[in-house]
């Protein structure tokens, strides 16, 4: 079973912890680095991208979750947690960090006044994985104005039909809130990517 942590200074945390527990992780809340060097992977959160990057810094986590996902460390970022993935915001605060990893642009608080937060279902499909079509809330959410040629992009919005769901190798980002809504389909994905990963890391160590 993989250890799963939520970043946990500021956003919905509880709503976190509680799908990666229905997709079958053993999840835990990071606040400090001894807990980031105990877990496989680390959910951003949902919540204020510029206010989790500053108590990221004020709890010495920023340099070290940065060096974790450079070293190839599964993330899920969900509307805050995917702008802080991305390698390049637009609109965000003046000097707003992100710990970065995706190679995309998000454009923060995207969607205008008439749809600043709306539910629909949302399709998730890849290439490699098809997770189905899952409730997708949207609260003052980003989404993926351009991303590179390694990126896959997983689902388009369901209102004005922009990215809002990608993944980059074992980083996944969604615009939209999957661990509000009670279907945890979202988080047994990655919840199967942390696997497949981990597996991969312990079959590469020598013998
Ligand atoms: N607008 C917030 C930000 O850019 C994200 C909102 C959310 O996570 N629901 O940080």
């Amino acid at each position: 079973t993989p250890t799963i942590g939520v970043l946990a200074l500021q956003g919905d945390v509880r709503e976190h912890l509680a799908a990666l527990a229905a997709a079958g992780a053993t999840a835990i809340a990071v606040r400090r680095p001894a807990e980031l060097a105990a877990v496989d992977a680390l959910v951003l959160p949902g919540g204020e991208s510029t206010t989790i990057a500053k108590l990221a810094r004020t709890f010495e986590l920023f340099a070290p979750i940065q060096h974790r996902i450079r070293a190839g460390m599964p993330a899920l970022g969900t509307c805050a947690g995917m702008v802080l993935l991305a390698d390049r915001v637009v609109d965000g605060a003046v000097g707003q960090e992100t710990f970065g990893g995706l190679d995309i642009t998000v454009r923060r608080n995207a969607f205008g006044r008439q749809v600043a937060s709306f539910e629909g279902e949302v399709e998730m499909a890849g290439s490699a994985n098809a997770v189905g079509t899952v409730p997708g809330v949207f609260i003052r959410a980003p989404w993926v104005e351009e991303a590179g040629a390694g990126v896959e992009v997983l689902a388009q919005d369901p209102a004005v039909g922009r990215i809002v769901a990608v993944r980059q190798g074992p980083l996944v980002a969604t615009a939209f809130h999957p661990e509000v809504g009670g279907d945890a389909r979202v988080h047994s994905f990655f919840v199967d990517l942390v696997r497949a990963s981990v597996g991969d890391t312990l079959s590469a160590r020598p013998a």
